[in-house]
């Protein structure tokens, strides 16, 4: 393809709202605009990933760190829309808010009596359990919304020290909102003292660890007191109990116990849907040095920038134009830099964009019978004879990678 046909766009300056060193090199190499839209020489990459994707094998051949489970493929990345845990042991890999992990029940004991206590200005988890010298562990947190489907007012408990997760709470009883104040009163319930002992017409739901965690402190549904000792099955009976709590850094891993890392990340592959802006994205951020992008063959849309320096006394540009059609029919892609532009802005641009090798036509190489022939990543230049310039970008293009 001719520039001619393929505009460049390149970019002097790194844009300042670039998150990441990936984002940044994608637009100063003109593949995407600063408002992350996509550009021509975007959609020739993404173009050209889209037709390799059929192989299911298509991201391993990336060159890119990959976490995966079943269902989706994912590239860490800081600034990535998923939160994942992964186990660095045995690879376990999941969305946070939908993860299992492994909870440890507290040691048992026998249940004691309910005992009514004021607390006064407790209506925090952490107020309370600093105000009753007590873990947070022993206490239960409550959490009030209403089923969207049927208006069902919808009680929650979950251990004082751990998290809902409303992914595994939709999944458990359909969707929800938050309850309103008046929904709130009508069930009994007192915001910020509340708890499910005593409610009417309430579904109450437990994650699965709170049957297991005898003696909670939990609210008296009357402001500025609490109950202690209140065990789920003898004071409140729950419709459900399952796993509804958010996995957190260090927790168990399911299938081994040792623990979890909680990352960001890009999601690539949606079960058999590839998402191929975040692909490009996952692969600037691995494949760029100091110049630009440094795409690997099985990624770049050309594998060959090609470019004619003006001579003196010879036609450079009529010898691009014959290397030009030798190379396609060859079946090698090509991007003809047949601008007129200066050769530093097209040494410069070559960089930017990063196609695997580099081939400049210029005097006093021709002159020889030779031309230039530089792979962007080695960046070592060498004079190749014109009729070995296939068997040496063929070659270049095997050291790096299939
Ligand atoms: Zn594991």
């Amino acid at each position: 393809m001719r520039c001619r046909d393929l505009p460049i766009q390149t970019q002097r300056e790194f844009p300042n709202n670039a998150r990441t060193q990936g984002f940044g090199w994608l637009v100063r190499a003109g593949c995407l605009t600063r408002e992350n839209q996509l550009l021509p020489l975007g959609e020739q990459v993404l173009n050209w990933l889209r037709a390799r994707s059929s192989d299911t094998s298509f991201l391993l051949r990336l060159s890119l760190p990959l976490l995966s489970n079943p269902d989706e493929t994912y590239f860490p990345l800081s600034t990535g829309s998923a939160e994942i845990v992964n186990c660095p042991a045995c690879n376990f890999t999941a969305r946070r808010d939908i993860a299992p992990f492994k909870k440890t029940p507290f040691s048992q004991e026998a249940p004691l009596p309910l005992e009514k206590v004021l607390t006064p200005e407790c209506p925090t988890i952490e107020a309370l359990a600093n105000f009753l010298n007590l873990p947070k562990e022993k206490t239960a947190k409550a959490l009030m919304f209403t089923r969207v489907a049927d208006g069902r007012f919808v009680f929650v408990v979950v251990r004082g020290d751990m998290t809902l997760s409303e992914a595994k709470l939709r999944q458990v009883v359909g969707e929800v909102r938050l309850a309103t104040s008046e929904e709130v009163a009508k069930s009994g319930a007192a915001a910020g003292y509340a708890s499910p002992v005593g409610l009417t017409d309430a579904l109450i739901v437990v994650d699965d660890l709170v049957p297991q965690s005898p003696n909670l402190v939990a609210g008296a549904n009357e402001a500025g007191y609490h109950l202690l000792h209140t065990n789920c099955g003898r004071d409140y009976t729950p419709e459900v109990a399952a796993d509804l709590v958010l996995a957190d850094a260090g927790t168990a891993c399911p299938q081994c116990g040792n623990p979890l890392s909680l990352q960001r990340a890009e999601i690539l592959a949606a079960r058999s849907e590839f998402h191929f802006k975040e692909i490009l994205l996952a692969l600037a951020e691995t494949h760029h040095d100091d110049k630009g992008l440094t795409l690997p063959p099985s990624a770049a849309p050309f594998q060959v920038y090609l470019m004619q320096v003006p001579g003196k006394e010879l036609d450079t540009r009529a010898k691009a134009e014959e290397i030009y059609a030798a190379l396609q029919a060859a079946g090698i892609t090509v991007l003809f830099d047949d601008r007129d532009e200066r050769a530093g802005v097209k040494f410069n641009d070559a960089d930017l964009i990063g196609c695997p090798v580099r081939v400049t036509v210029g005097e006093r190489g021709l002159k020889e019978g030779k031309v230039e022939v530089k792979p962007r990543r080695s960046g070592e230049n060498q004079l190749v004879l014109l009729e070995n310039i296939m068997e040496e970008i063929i070659k270049q293009g095997a050291q790096h990678g299939k």
